[in-house]
């Protein structure tokens, strides 16, 4: 016990504990805005409604109070060490840089795919243009395939863009899944899009690949990309980040 807590001590100081380094980004983005528009109309406010300063900063109380419940607090990426994915404070976390090993193969995660199902039929019964079946797992002989595919029509270069080399696709942990539209190709105009990027954490679910995140997530914006994170998708929607800056992980491209 000793040990481990000596360990945790020294990764702390070492990596200067993720939790300092995710809340300064929080601060960054929002809490900076917060406070512009509160100094800017500071005067005015409190001589108007001293009520509302104080309600703001209730506000703000609670902002940073949620800003501690970050998993990344935990500062540790866990190797496995039997090839099944990293985790950031129970996390599982599969990019460029922490692949799987190729006989990891847990299926598809049936609490993933309960979730998927209920999304599906929210947006059917809106009337949006959502398949039944979607791509969800996909083996480390899969992968291989389709990025070979890819490889071998668009060049390396332009496949690593777009497909996971195998052992680095998140397909492979039976978390992802890619949703289509009835035609069968791949859910990308824009009413179901965006209601996605709206929607899909009611239902645990991020959509991990957005326009703008590319340099981190190290894959170009895909609509259609569906990523079950359970409970946190919440907070990582509201704060409209990648899952690697949501949990201090190092994202990008392979090392
Ligand atoms: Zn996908």
């Amino acid at each position: 016990m000793k040990h481990k807590l000596l360990m945790i001590l020294l990764a702390c100081s070492l990596a200067g504990c993720g939790f300092t380094g995710t809340e300064d980004t929080a601060d960054k983005t929002d809490d900076d805005r917060t406070a512009d528009v509160a100094g800017e109309g500071s005067l005015a406010k409190d001589a108007e409604s001293g009520e509302k300063t104080a309600d703001q900063n209730r506000e703000k109380a609670q902002k940073n109070k949620d800003e501690k419940q970050i998993p990344a607090a935990a500062g540790e990426v866990v190797i496995s060490g039997d090839g099944s994915p990293a985790t950031i404070a129970g996390v599982p976390i599969v990019n460029k840089k922490y692949g799987v090993s190729p006989d990891y193969a847990p299926g598809e995660d049936p609490t993933a795919a309960a979730a998927a199902m209920e999304l599906i039929a929210a947006m059917q019964s809106q009337g949006l243009d959502v398949s039944d079946s979607w791509s969800g797992f996909r083996s480390y002989e899969y992968q291989s395939e389709l990025y070979n595919g890819y490889v071998a029509s668009s060049g390396q270069e332009a496949a690593d863009t777009f497909s996971a080399r195998p052992g680095f696709s998140e397909h492979q942990t039976g978390l992802a899944f890619d949703l289509k539209h009835a035609s069968g190709a791949l859910l990308e105009n824009p009413a179901e899009a965006q209601w996605l990027l709206d929607h899909a954490h009611e239902y645990g679910f991020i959509v991990r690949y957005q326009e703008g995140w590319e340099s981190i997530t190290g894959y170009m914006a895909e609509p259609w990309h569906i990523r079950y994170v359970g409970d946190i998708a919440e907070d990582i929607h509201a704060r409209n980040i990648p899952l690697e800056t949501y949990l201090g992980a190092e994202g990008g491209d392979y090392r």
